[in-house]
């Protein structure tokens, strides 16, 4: 027999070995084995047996890897499909699928001393008290860790050890379970009684995975607090019954411990308790293995995680759970730039699993597939424990910054609600998403911001040149010195940089007995942080938190009833035609953190364009609207959902040779895109973060919605490619930054 494998080396292709006799009974499709390669040894994954090679002189495989066949024959068509739909190499897609913990020649099991106490018969010998103590000790639990025993009874090894070789006690190596959540006490919870909306959202799921109904996957858009995490809940509770393994997939951001306690707490006592394992970045490797084979031997049914938690190795996987299905995190900004929610639908359909995509806001993509019946819709409008939404009102700072000298960071209403808010216990949430390279052009008294007239979205000011760039097209103008609206002239035009930093100094000042704290990646150092920052929050010893996107997700605090948004706009005048969509989404979250309790939240929303539909659907909390209006505009430019993307970026030290490459690029690309009717390539044009501080980027922008095919022909193209060596090229299909 032949193995077809696939090394852990970036080659690009796969090889072929013999089989010896003594393997053959071990290696099937997904085994891990240890080739020859070259004057090396290098570990690899089966991914074909054959019976004869087109190759002559094979050599013998060394070795097989693990007791395991490590990666399902799913995974494995799935990793397939990854490679070819993202245009990447094969073993870039494979390493993904099998997370390095659990890649390595020697098993990651830790191992540690374990002292058991041994049944004594007749009369033993005569012992020390501090030997009677440390046998009583041992006697008094079943099996303790060495280290354990020594911490607790303060004795030495030394005298552990003579008890051994007096018979008393065996100290022997066991595999020790690392358990990152050791430490965390869990109360179970119980089933919630479901209110009408989240009823019929489950009945719907549940004949899904009885193999009923006619739909596998769900779009479950249900506003912030509609109780869609009970619903998750309940359809895993489903899946369990049948025998059906979950996967719940949540952004890393909101992977909280809270969260994974809400599913563990769940699952950790009655008829279909089982462990929960939870997969994620801030593991440690050895907690990572631990927490993969878990699910690979069964005993945990169900995996939470982040986005590479999609590829957990579930048997008989029954259900999916994409929570937050809009959010950007689910992409991976390297190769292989998979999208999680996409490929998780992909994996359901494969393995004939149900899969619910979740959101308050979701994707302009999803929902599109859902009124295309590619999805089923399921609605939840309402919030669960009858809370009432809260009132969002548009502070219009154009009318500010006229009555100022200069645009001020707080309006006089939104000074007046914190200062409310202080005075009556209660707390205050105060959002703002600084970016930071991509800088527009905007007049602080009329609102005006540059756009490109081919492509609608934002151009970017270059200071030096005094220039306003497309960065997806390439189009360029001049800066101008005053604004352009004719009704404003505003000689003042600039952009304005505003970060939290100044938000909190500011505020400080103008409040110098409130108990400020500011969450955001600089002053987020370790894991910590993060917890007791909230911590101090939820126990009301924090009166204001300012922070970026980290605060607008799935935070809960009942006494917060003021929600401040400082710049709205920020993040609409971004060269990115996605930004109207993430601004509502953005906006929408932060403000459903207000008004969780018993008193009626506030949202005030200060903005420079405060009728920009973004803005105005986001405070009528209405998703359907502003998804029209939006599609209108996609559908005029044939932007995504209505087509796909694929981005080329070039990049290299040479400003010349790149953007030569960059136009060479381009012709290959109309050569073997020739035939592809709908196609439409865009650039090159400098990319908006057009300047490392070692490189030059360039990129092109391509429009189809066929990428299955185009996908094909481009990785035949960058096979067959001659560029300047120090250039590189990236293939980023479907992206969801066009940095
Ligand atoms: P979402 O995930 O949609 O934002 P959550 O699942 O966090 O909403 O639910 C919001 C709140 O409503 C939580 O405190 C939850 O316990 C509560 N809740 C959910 N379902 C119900 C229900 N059927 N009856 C009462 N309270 C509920
Ligand atoms: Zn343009």
């Amino acid at each position: 027999m032949i193995a077809r494998v696939t090394l852990d080396l970036a080659l690009g292709k796969e090889f072929d070995y013999v089989i010896p006799a003594e393997l053959a009974a071990q290696v099937e499709v997904g085994t891990r084995v240890k080739a020859p390669f070259a004057h090396r040894q290098v570990l690899g994954c089966v991914t074909a047996l054959l019976e004869t090679s087109p190759h002559p002189h094979l050599k013998p495989l060394l070795k097989v890897i693990g007791r395991q066949s490590h990666v399902s024959p799913t995974l494995l068509r799935l990793a397939r499909w990854m490679g070819a739909y993202y245009c990447c190499a094969p073993e870039v897609a494979l390493r993904t699928v099998l997370p390095e913990a659990v890649r390595k020649e020697k098993e990651g099991w830790r191992e540690q001393l374990f002292v058991r106490a041994l049944p004594q018969h007749g009369p033993g010998p005569k012992l020390s008290r501090r030997q009677e103590e440390i046998l009583a000790l041992a006697r008094a639990r079943a099996e303790t860790p060495l280290q354990e025993l020594l911490r607790v009874s303060g004795a030495s090894g030394q005298t552990v050890r003579r008890l051994e070789d007096k018979g008393l006690l065996a100290i022997a190596p066991r595999i020790s379970e690392r358990d990152p959540y050791a430490g965390e006490i869990i109360l179970p919870t119980q089933q919630l009684a479901m209110n009408a909306d989240q009823a019929r959202a489950l009945a719907e799921i549940s004949a899904a995975l009885r193999g009923g109904g006619p739909h596998k996957a769900f779009l479950l858009h249900g506003v912030t607090g509609s109780g869609k995490t009970e619903v998750y809940l309940q359809a895993i509770a489903l899946a369990l019954e049948q025998g059906k393994g979950a996967i719940v997939l949540v952004p890393e951001i909101s992977l909280t411990p809270q969260t994974v306690e809400r599913f563990k707490a769940r699952f950790s006592s009655g008829p279909q308790q089982t462990l929960v394992a939870v997969l994620h970045s801030h593991l440690s490797s050895g907690e990572r293995h631990d927490e993969w084979h878990k699910i690979r031997q069964g005993r945990a049914r169900i995996a939470i995680g982040a986005r590479s938690a999609v590829f957990a190795p579930v048997e008989r996987l029954g259900l999916i759970i994409v929570d937050e299905e809009h959010e950007n995190s689910y992409k991976q900004e390297e190769a292989p730039r998979y999208h999680a929610r996409d490929v998780a639908v992909v994996r359901a359909q494969m393995e004939q699993a149900v899969v619910v995509l979740g959101s308050a806001t979701p994707s302009l993509e999803s929902f599109y597939n859902a009124q295309k019946g590619k999805y089923r819709l399921l609605e939840m409008p309402a919030r669960a424990d009858d809370k009432k939404m809260p009132i969002v009102r548009v502070v219009d700072m154009r009318q500010v910054a006229r009555h100022e000298k200069k645009s001020p960071i707080f309006s006089p209403l939104l000074k007046e609600a914190i200062l409310q808010r202080l005075e009556r216990k209660e707390q205050t949430i105060l959002f703002l998403n600084r970016r930071g390279y991509a800088t527009s052009l905007q007049c602080e008294l009329c609102g005006y911001v540059a756009e490109c007239p081919d492509c609608s979205v934002s151009l970017t000011y270059h200071r030096q040149e005094q220039k306003l760039k497309c960065h997806i097209c390439g189009h360029e103008e001049a800066a101008p010195l005053v604004c352009p609206q004719a009704k404003c002239r505003n000689p003042a035009i600039r952009y304005s940089g505003l970060g939290t930093e100044r938000v909190e100094s500011t505020l400080l000042a103008l409040f110098p007995r409130a108990r400020i704290r500011r969450m955001d990646s600089d002053t987020l150092k370790r894991k910590e942080d993060y917890r007791r920052v909230l911590g101090d929050v939820r126990t009301g010893k924090t009166d204001i938190l300012i922070g970026t996107q980290m605060i607008a997700k799935g935070l809960h605090f009942p006494n917060v009833t003021l929600v401040g948004i400082i710049h709205a706009d920020l993040g609409l005048h971004l060269p990115d035609f996605r930004g109207s969509e993430r601004t509502f989404q953005l906006l929408t979250q932060v403000a459903g953190r207000a008004g969780r309790g018993d008193v009626e939240g506030e949202v005030l929303v200060q903005a420079f364009t405060p009728f920009h539909p973004a803005i105005q659907y986001a405070r009528r909390h209405d998703f359907h609207g502003f998804y029209e209006e939006e599609m209108e505009f996609r559908r005029q430019l044939n932007y995504p959902p209505l087509s796909r993307i694929a981005l080329l970026l070039l990049r290299g030290r040479n400003e010349e040779k790149v953007k030569f490459s960059a136009d060479y690029l381009k012709r290959e690309l109309e050569k073997k895109t020739a035939g592809m009717a709908d196609l439409a390539i865009k650039g090159p044009a400098a990319a908006p973060l057009a300047r490392t501080k070692t490189e030059y980027r360039f990129q092109i922008m391509l429009l189809t919605r066929q990428m299955s095919r185009l996908s094909l022909r481009l990785a035949e193209l960058a096979a067959g490619l001659t560029l300047p060596e120090e250039v590189k090229m990236t293939v980023d299909i479907d992206p969801v930054n066009l940095m």
